[in-house]
């Protein structure tokens, strides 16, 4: 029978190692079977290319079964890997989970997007890593440009016309000089952008751009860029994105219709579920690639944590090493089938290139250092004899020699935004809509808080209902396809899941019920100060100073365990037990009621266990500010069905000083309006 070699990813380490091998193993005797979840390999260098248009996206995804005959391609995802039964297990064409064994394993399927570092990276960034991105952002670019031209409000202009590049490594630089040539170039067939308007700019967090390359180049790409129009930010850290653009750690916030990130990868998912000793989460090989306790185990590229035997360094994560790799694990892959020594990876990195925008980039080859015009000739050339298939060397050679003579395309393949499901980020005080925006989406509060607000006749803004994680808004004026009538911003760090017009008309018409729970809360939402005018009249004259009482008890430590606040609240008669962070902010509540849900599920049931407060307590609760109006406390505390929340200095600052009751608040308005009636009557 056969021997079996499976291969885990075809990027540039798998589909180098799959060749060298198909040369050195003849195919009578050994079956290669190669899994890709795509049915192309990607040429990520040449991504920034499609992002702005110079380059189509088919002619940067090589098809594998094209570029690898006489090996089986299988576009299937490999979920994991029994080692000692030889054995992987992957999702096969029809979603069930298969099982295919083999005599040798090459595990080459790279890296992958992380964007969850940086708060709302994830949910308001675009990142560089697929085809598919490169499309997306090309999409983004087009539209910002056609929502510009047409824009009046010179600011939300210029916001459209700015994008920021978060990373100033080679992808980010590269991505900066594309976007930045493709929009000023294209400015002349614009009747109302001007170039003035359009910003590009790079944010770094070290002290300077491409650290892999000598000084003088590194100096000559941020005089390049900037001579260009890019703005270079150096020692600038991302602290958030939002949907406004990037805040960063300074405190400064920059305004940008598009950000893109360039920065955050993480290991495959296949890799994190493997029990084998990583270095930095790639895996560590012995110096010929094989495994520690597996030699019929073989880890290249990206995923893998490769010493150079050339100068006891790990191997870089880039193209050029791990087609080196690829190369030398099939040689020595093929030598311990045949019981012939391996030989350590060792490889002389032959230079670095780099395109910087403006028909320029930097490179050092074997030592020599270019920069210019040569420089990028050189780049285009290099690439163009690196792309793995002769039908991609000519179309892209061809658009290449088009793109000289012609300008880009400007064509928006306009995907329907308002049928997403997405999620976004917002800073405290950032608005999610504004009164008289269009409704196009709705929201359901997954973390924080949200104030709704509304617009006095001199632009104050009032305060008049605060929701939480698991309540919803902005169905109202999508109901009735109306503009929003109120503002909505957010009271504390907020993350929304976001539903666009037409998902939630969808789910909302064919379940029912999800209908009709909508439009009630949202005619309780509305109608209830309708019925009784005169009692929110009479709540607004109040502060909430006059109704606050004390805590029933001293709040209590994060660190905390259960029995310590049963103990607390027996001992001081307390109904309530604030839950404070190290820094005095209250992160959490723990009342009567949830003390006896606990012990209904028996979590208390067993003494010898001490129970964290954090596994009972209700995390970030509702409170209110000393200087919030009492009408919204009472309709907050009638919307989520609480009978008293705590009060605490102000929304920033959530230390807390207090707590309302409901029943307190009842009484005194009850009395007040006995005694409005007496004095009228009185007065008849
Ligand atoms: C935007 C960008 C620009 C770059 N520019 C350069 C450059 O100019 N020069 C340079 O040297 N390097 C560059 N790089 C880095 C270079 O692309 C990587 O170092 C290289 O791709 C690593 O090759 P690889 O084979 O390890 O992984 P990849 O090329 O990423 O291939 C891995 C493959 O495995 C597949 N895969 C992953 N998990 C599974 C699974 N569980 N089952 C099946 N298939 C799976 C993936 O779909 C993918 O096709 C760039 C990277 C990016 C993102």
């Amino acid at each position: 029978m056969n021997q079996r070699i499976v291969m885990v990813g075809g990027g540039f380490a798998g589909v180098k190692c799959a060749r060298t091998l198909r040369k050195l193993l003849p195919k009578a005797d050994y079956d290669i079977v190669l899994f890709n979840r795509e049915n192309h390999m990607v040429f990520h260098p040449l991504l920034a290319e499609v992002a702005s248009a110079a380059v189509r996206p088919e002619d940067v995804g090589a098809p594998l079964r094209q570029l690898l005959q006489g090996i089986q391609c299988r576009t299937e995802e490999v979920t994991n890997v029994d080692f000692e039964n030889k054995q992987i297990s992957y999702e096969a064409y029809d979603g069930q989970v298969r099982k295919s064994s083999f005599d040798q394993l090459v595990l080459c399927c790279g890296n992958t997007v992380n964007l969850s570092l940086v708060p709302g990276m994830d949910d308001h960034a675009f990142p560089l890593k697929t085809i598919g991105d490169a499309l997306t952002l090309q999409a983004q670019i087009m539209e910002q440009l056609e929502k510009a031209e047409v824009c009046e409000e010179i600011e939300r202009k210029q916001w459209y016309l700015t994008f920021v590049i978060v990373g100033g490594g080679f992808s980010g630089v590269e991505i900066a000089g594309e976007i930045n040539d493709l929009v000023r170039h294209s400015t002349k067939f614009f009747q109302n952008i001007r170039k003035e308007d359009i910003k590009v700019i790079v944010v770094h967090s070290r002290d300077q751009l491409l650290p892999e390359v000598n000084e003088s180049l590194r100096q000559f790409t941020k005089l390049k860029m900037e001579q260009s129009g890019v703005t270079v930010m150096l020692n600038a850290k991302a602290q958030a994105a939002t949907p406004e653009g990037l805040l960063l750690a300074d405190g400064n916030f920059l305004h940008a219709g598009t950000v893109v990130c360039t920065i955050g990868v993480t290991t495959q998912p296949l890799i994190e579920r493997l029990k084998v000793a990583k270095k930095n989460s790639r895996l560590v090989t012995q110096p010929d690639m094989s495994l520690p306790d597996y030699p019929f185990v073989w880890a290249l590229g990206d995923c893998a944590a490769i010493v150079n035997a050339l100068d006891g360094t790990l191997s870089p994560t880039v193209a050029q090493f791990a087609e080196r790799q690829g190369v030398q694990a099939a040689k020595n892959l093929a030598a311990r089938l045949k019981g012939k020594p391996t030989k350590p990876f060792h490889f002389k990195m032959q230079g670095q290139l780099c395109a910087i925008g403006g028909r320029s980039a930097v490179a050092e080859i074997l030592g020599v250092q270019v920069s210019g015009i040569l420089a990028w000739f050189m780049w285009r050339s290099i690439y163009l004899m690196k792309l793995p298939s002769f039908a991609q060397k000519a179309k892209v050679g061809f658009e290449w020699g088009f793109d000289l003579l012609f300008p880009r395309t400007l064509a928006h393949l306009k995907a329907d935004r308002s049928k997403r499901v997405g999620r976004a980020y917002y800073r405290p005080g950032d608005f999610v809509f504004k009164k008289g925006d269009p409704a196009t989406e709705f929201f359901v509060i997954e973390k924080g808080e949200i104030e709704v607000v509304q617009h006095g006749a001199d632009e104050s803004l009032q305060t008049v209902a605060i929701l939480t994680a698991g309540d919803f808004f902005g169905e109202s004026a999508l109901m009735k396809m109306t503009e929003r009538h109120h503002s909505v911003r957010a009271r504390t760090e907020l993350t929304c899941m976001v539903l666009g017009r037409n998902v939630f008309t969808q789910v909302s018409t064919a379940l029912a019920p999800l209908h009709e729970a909508i439009a009630t809360a949202s005619r309780r939402r509305q109608g209830m100060w309708h019925e009784v005018p005169e009692v929110r009249q009479l709540l607004e004259t109040i502060p909430i100073e006059k109704m606050v009482e004390p805590l029933p008890m001293e709040p209590v430590e994060l660190t905390a365990c259960v029995e310590d606040v049963v103990e607390k609240m027996d001992s001081t008669g307390a109904d309530m037990c604030c839950i404070v962070d190290s820094s005095g902010h209250l992160v959490g509540v723990i009342t009567r009621s949830d003390l006896l849900r606990a012990l209904e599920k028996s979590e208390l049931a067993n003494p010898d266990i001490d129970l964290p407060v954090t596994d009972l307590m209700t995390a970030n609760p509702i409170c209110m500010a000393l200087n919030e109006p009492l009408a919204v406390a009472v309709s907050t505390m009638r919307d989520h069905d609480l009978k008293q929340i705590p009060v605490v200095e102000s929304s920033r600052k959530r230390v807390p000083l207090g707590r309302i009751r409901i029943e307190k608040i009842v009484h005194h308005v009850l009395v007040e309006m006995m005694n409005r009636r007496k004095r009228q009557s009185v007065i008849a």
